[in-house]
């Protein structure tokens, strides 16, 4: 990454750990073995996987064979919600399955549930969220029904920020499941969560947490999803017999590695970075509303993520503030980078009540460990004169 680039779009990804690389870099030279073969190397790269296995397991609170590596957390989403869906048989409920989750989840969520609803096998409910992006835990116990065998509500939003209460609809579920013979499982996609939550299961409640390395300054393509012992779950994928079959393939050492590095990092350095974050995010939303009229922030400042702001800036496309602030070597982007090849206004910002011609300027600013008080001075310098500029041509008004 050339150095001038101020790099303000984390929820999308993050750099990674000069750490975490220096972990990794043997395990693509001298330690290339197989983890599964039984000579030394393999032994050697066994004892590597095993050592970030305990590692999360420890950060988690959980038995290290509670801890399944996957390729991202839209793998393990698509494991929590078809797994599950799987493992329950025909007869064990006479009738179609039923999803609860949320209707600002992550497309690793939404598709996978669309797909359920269009091949009929099962029927979702989508809650809603409240003008904040906060569900309500009343909705959820009323939308129980006697067919509903998975819970999925995401931990905190990539867009918005909100942290849900996930610890309550724990509690909730708990309640439910004593007095029902067919438990519904409780899934959390802690994705965005993970570097500032509490990610402590038990206190949590869930059966499954779905999280991603690249969120949390390791690699891409290694994620994880941790399992409770005893929850039905079948395998989407079958070969090898790694993983206890239920997610076979070669393991990706290197990717482990450096997954295992960054949560180490992350155990030591979450409280400093919270707090680092938390005084940037809020500095920088001071100056912007100062500094521009007709701003506006999506979302409560309470119980929201430490690194992210979400913003709509009337009368300019979100897209052209992303293109201009490239320009002056700023990365925002305008919300999800996994929707930014649609047109559709978010669904996120409009489940939580932003009318459609105001959702098209929106602009997120999600921090890192690695940002600087300098870094929010150069966005808040830079953006005045473009969205003025743009306001100057823009048919928005
Ligand atoms: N869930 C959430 C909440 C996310 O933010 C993301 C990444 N944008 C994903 C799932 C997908 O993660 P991955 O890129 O690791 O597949």
């Amino acid at each position: 990454m050339p150095d001038e680039i101020i790099y303000l779009d984390n929820a999308a990804t993050t750099r990674t750990d000069p750490r975490v690389i220096e972990a990794m870099l043997p395990y693509f030279s001298d330690q290339y073995g197989n983890a599964s073969s039984l000579h030394q190397l393999g032994l050697d790269n066994r004892v590597a996987v095993d050592r970030t296995q305990a590692k999360i397991a420890d950060f988690l609170g959980c038995d290290k064979n509670e801890v399944y590596f996957t390729s991202g957390a839209t793998e393990s989403n698509n494991m929590a919600i078809f797994g599950v869906l799987r493992a329950f048989g025909q007869g064990d409920i006479d009738d179609k399955f039923h999803i609860i989750t949320t209707q600002i989840e992550h497309d690793a969520i939404l598709e996978p549930c669309r797909e359920l609803e269009y091949s009929g096998q099962a029927e979702v409910t989508y809650l809603p969220v409240d003008k904040n992006g906060f569900i309500n835990t009343k909705d959820l116990e009323q939308s129980i029904k006697h067919n509903t065998i998975l819970v999925s509500v995401m931990y905190a939003n990539n867009e918005i920020g909100a942290i849900q209460p996930i610890a309550e609809v724990g509690e909730i579920l708990k309640e439910i499941n004593s007095q029902r013979k067919q438990k519904i499982m409780f899934h959390t996609d802690a994705t965005q969560a993970l570097a500032y939550c509490n990610c402590q299961v038990q206190d949590l409640g869930i059966d499954l947490m779905s999280f991603s390395a690249h969120k949390i300054y390791g690699p891409k393509g290694i994620g994880a999803i941790f399992i409770k012992k005893g929850t039905p779950i079948k395998p989407l994928i079958f070969g090898g017999h790694q993983q206890n079959n239920l997610r076979p393939g070669t393991y990706n050492v290197p990717g482990i590695v450096g997954f295992g590095r960054a949560i180490e990092i992350l155990d030591q350095e979450k409280d400093d970075d919270i707090k680092h974050l938390t005084k940037i995010r809020d500095y920088i939303i001071k100056q912007v509303k100062s500094k521009i009229s007709g701003v506006s922030v999506n979302g409560s400042l309470n119980s929201r993520l430490a690194n992210n702001i979400s913003f709509i800036i009337r009368g300019v496309e979100g897209e052209s503030l992303v293109l201009l602030l490239s320009d002056k070597s700023l990365a925002v982007s305008t919300g999800s980078a996994c929707s930014s090849g649609s047109l559709e206004p978010s669904h996120v910002l409009l489940a939580i009540g932003v009318p459609p011609e105001l959702a098209h300027g929106s602009l997120r600013v999600s921090l890192g460990r690695f940002n600087k008080k300098s870094d929010a001075d150069k966005f808040i310098n830079e953006l005045p004169s473009i969205v003025e500029k743009l306001r100057k041509i823009s048919p928005l008004k």
